[in-house]
């Protein structure tokens, strides 16, 4: 028997629905909904100071126009924190983790050497190897022991197999000293716990499977299929800003847009089906799979945009 399914979206609730977000929302939807598969959404708002109410509305709202339905209830990542701290403590009595007592001035002066030596500035901390136990329990962050040699190999269901050298991995820091959870620690919990099978996000988060893997293997936890989907640009090639114009799913929305014509037109930043360029949300259903995702940043065209709507 196969595992089934299950996908997420895992927004930080920082501003409105782009429409980067709301490509990577519909890939995880198309994904799972072609399979008979669990479609999730997690709020994650561990950032308490920068995320908002109003932006979780937005998201919410945004998914919910565009026909974009989650399965059970939308899960707010803060409310998991307690959880998060017992699994780093887990990795401290696994031998995995250590106690990591430098202060932000050690570490400053650790990098400013670094510098000048011409040495990597990839933080290691003296404490990876004392003992702890009788020191007194001052401040200190949880960091886990990363693997300082091999490789470790991301398996991407887009990108390949993508290779990275353990030497560049530093042991980063897991919980805080105030007892909150980095965003990597979070990430792998919860995909863990949620049950996620594919992990379908923009490839600016690339270079975090390395790290989150290194989490997952310490725990001894199945790592997710990873699929990283190259970033949408302008129609210029350049990295997409608000000079490109439309960004947000609201602003489609307000020129008029259907949610179905703004369906067809996501799912052809990147993917691509043979010709098909105006196609049903069924046929996207059937026919989305992760062959059909070009490795190229995927690029803004507003004149297709307005063909796939006229054509819808
Ligand atoms: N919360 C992250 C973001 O909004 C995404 C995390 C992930 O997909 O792993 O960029």
């Amino acid at each position: 028997m196969t595992t089934p399914v299950v996908t997420r979206f895992a927004p930080s609730p920082t501003g409105f629905l782009h429409i980067g977000g709301a490509r990577t929302a519909l890939f995880n939807w198309l994904y799972a909904r072609g399979r008979d598969g669990k479609f999730l959404l997690r709020i994650e708002d561990t950032d308490r100071e920068r995320s908002t109410e109003e932006a979780t509305q937005a998201i919410l709202d945004g998914l919910s126009w565009l026909g974009l339905d989650w399965d059970g209830d939308a899960v707010s990542q803060h409310e998991a924190m307690a959880r998060h701290a017992e699994v780093a403590n887990a990795l401290l009595d696994k031998g995995r983790a250590y106690k990591c007592f430098s202060t932000q001035e050690e570490i400053a002066a650790f990098r400013e050497k670094a510098r000048a030596d011409g040495t990597s500035s990839l933080f290691r901390s003296p404490w990876r190897n004392t003992d702890a136990a009788d020191h007194p329990d001052a401040p200190h962050v949880i960091r886990i022991k990363a693997p300082q040699e091999g490789q470790t190999v991301i398996k991407d269901a887009v990108q390949g197999d993508v290779i990275v050298a353990n030497t560049e991995l530093d042991d980063m820091v897991l919980l805080r000293s105030d007892g909150t959870p980095t965003y990597m620690l979070a990430v792998v919990v919860d995909d863990h716990d949620m049950g996620v099978t594919h992990v379908i996000r923009g490839d600016d988060h690339l270079i975090n499977a390395a790290r989150q893997i290194t989490i997952y293997e310490a725990m001894e936890w199945d790592i997710p299929v990873f699929a990283h989907i190259p970033l949408i640009h302008g129609p210029d090639g350049k990295k997409l800003s608000k000079r490109h114009g439309a960004l947000g799913v609201e602003e489609y929305r307000a020129m008029g847009f259907t949610p179905a014509a703004l369906r067809n037109y996501l799912s052809r930043l990147g993917w691509s089906h043979g010709d098909d360029e105006v196609f049903t949300t069924e046929q996207a259903i059937e026919w989305f799979d992760f062959d059909g995702i070009g490795k190229a940043p995927a690029r803004l065209d507003f004149k297709k945009m307005e063909s796939i709507s006229g054509n819808q």
